[in-house]
This record gives C-alpha cells, sequence and structure tokens, in this order.
C-alpha cells in the first residue's frame, strides 16, 4: 500500500470493504491486514485495478 500515492478516492474502500480502511480526516486508505487472508484476494485484486492512481500493490502478483 502506497499511502503517499493514495488521494482518498475512496474506491478501495467502496471495493474491498474487508481489506482496507480509510482514515476519516484525510481520506487516506490503509490495508487492514498486509497480509490479505487467501479468500480475500479477488477483492483486493478488484480494488487494484479501481485505483485511480495506482497506490495498491499485491506482493504474489
Ligand atoms: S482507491 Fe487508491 S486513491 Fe482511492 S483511497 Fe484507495 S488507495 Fe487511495
Amino acid at each position: 500500500m502506497d499511502s503517499g500515492a493514495c488521494v482518498g478516492a475512496g474506491l478501495c474502500v467502496l471495493t474491498a470493504p474487508e481489506v482496507f480502511d480509510q482514515d476519516p480526516e484525510d481520506g487516506i486508505a490503509t490495508a487492514i491486514d498486509e497480509d490479505v487472508p487467501p479468500e480475500l484476494v479477488p477483492l483486493a485484486r478488484e480494488a487494484r485495478a479501481v485505483c485511480p492512481v495506482e497506490a495498491i500493490g499485491l506482493t504474489d502478483d
């Protein structure tokens, strides 16, 4: 997760609320758990695809 690149668009949290959380103050998103459980990986991939600034990286891809 590149929080420095995140512009707080919130699409990742909308797409995968089980994987990402967003700071209510500045909107910056973080991964709830950097080790994404296997069953949530497809959702995490979707979130990566919708992020407008490519702030989301998955190490096993
Ligand atoms: S979709 Fe990207 S820019 Fe938007 S909150 Fe998530 S990580 Fe940040």
